[in-house]
């Protein structure tokens, strides 16, 4: 157990189901703080379409240089169809943060439960017990590479450097320490230039540093199918910008609803940011429909990833798989609960466990 400190968490509610699902995290973290003797302070700031609505700008410096000042940074979800065809987008907020920020690994796991296997659709036998993690590069690629445009012809360059490859990798096989110890790393070595040096940076790193770690290599197109076959077999999945975009998409449907999931991006030194996988939701925003899980357990990354608080964090996760088992869910789990009675639910369960 880690000894009783304070943390200065900037939350960014944001947009759509933002606030509601940020609220219900913070109401858990008061709740584990208790128990653990921590305290969190709350410091709340503006980004997206809110922050566009009060000042024009969707990434205000005052909420940048919050973030930058922060232990951590929990977000909601931005953007809507409200700002759509408005001279800013509340996404420019998002990409601006993480940019300010240096965050280059976005960190997504998915677990499935038994007792939810069944609305995966996949087959329950195929999905039960998954327990992994994708490691997505987040600066690099050919997302950001140099792109060109005539008439007649396009380009999009893809480009990686060394440092790029070994930071992202380096926090894969950190992570996979604690976890099963095995990494798969994803590319598409017998085609790109960049995948081979990927591969070539993964494996010098894996001998040099990580030896205890089990590592293997996988091509991002036969990966796809394996993702569908055998999610089982995989624990952390390590792969750069593009290939991490969309395997992670692929890999968000077998748990059976988007609004369990969360996320971290993290940066070698300095705050990480932590928000559930899932966007704004306007369809469901402001009627307590949403599902706070995603946001509570991506506070819960935010304490392991971000604050060094294992246990805490794994007593947030017990007790979300303890209130999933027991079918206390929303409606998009088929259950009968609102935002504000599924967190409370699980804060109720923090309470039994401890
Ligand atoms: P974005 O572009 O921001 O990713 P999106 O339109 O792709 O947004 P979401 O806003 O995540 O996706 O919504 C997709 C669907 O999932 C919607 O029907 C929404 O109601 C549902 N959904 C999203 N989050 C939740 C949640 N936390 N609880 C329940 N349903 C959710
Ligand atoms: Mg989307």
């Amino acid at each position: 157990m880690t000894a009783p400190q304070t943390f200065n968490i900037v939350v960014l509610p944001g947009d759509g189901v933002g606030p509601e699902v940020i609220a219900a995290a913070q109401g858990v973290l008061n709740t584990v703080g208790d128990f653990y003797g921590h305290r969190f302070t709350f410091e709340e700031h503006l980004i997206g379409g809110a922050a566009i609505d009060a000042t024009g700008d969707p990434l205000p410096p005052e909420t940048t240089a919050a973030c930058l000042a922060s232990h951590g940074v929990l977000l909601g979800a931005v953007g809507g169809p409200k700002w759509d065809g408005g001279p800013r987008r509340p996404e420019e907020g998002l990409l601006g943060i993480r940019k300010a920020m240096g965050l280059f690994a976005n960190l997504r796991p998915l677990q499935v439960s038994p007792v939810l296997a069944h609305r995966s659709p996949l087959k329950k036998e195929i999905v039960e017990g998954v327990d992994l993690i994708v490691f997505r590069e987040l600066t690099g690629g050919v997302y950001f590479g140099e792109k060109t445009r005539t008439a007649d012809r396009a380009t999009d360059l893809c480009e990686y450097t060394v440092g790029e490859i070994e930071r992202v990798t380096r926090a894969a096989f950190r992570t996979a320490l604690n976890r099963r110890g095995k990494v798969t790393s994803v590319d598409k070595a017998n085609v790109m230039e960049t995948s081979r040096l990927w591969r070539e940076v993964v494996t010098r790193i894996h001998a040099e540093e990580f030896p205890q770690v089990q590592l293997e290599h996988a091509l991002v197109d036969s990966m796809a199918m394996h993702l569908i076959r055998r999610p089982r077999d995989y624990d952390v999945i390590l792969t750069e910008n593009m290939f991490g975009d969309i395997l992670s998409d692929e890999i968000s449907v077998l748990g059976g609803s988007i609004g369990l999931l969360p996320s971290a991006s993290l940066g070698s030194s300095g705050p990480g940011l932590f928000e559930p996988i899932h966007g704004s939701a306007p369809d469901i925003a402001g009627q307590d429909l949403a599902n706070p899980v995603g946001a509570i357990l991506s506070a819960a990354l935010m304490l392991r990833h971000g604050l060094g608080l294992e246990d805490e964090a794994s007593s947030i996760e017990a007790a979300v798989a303890a209130v999933l088992a027991a079918g206390a869910v929303t409606a998009d789990l088929g259950g009968a609960l609102g935002t504000r009675a599924a967190g409370a639910a699980i804060i109720d369960a923090i309470r039994a466990i401890h």
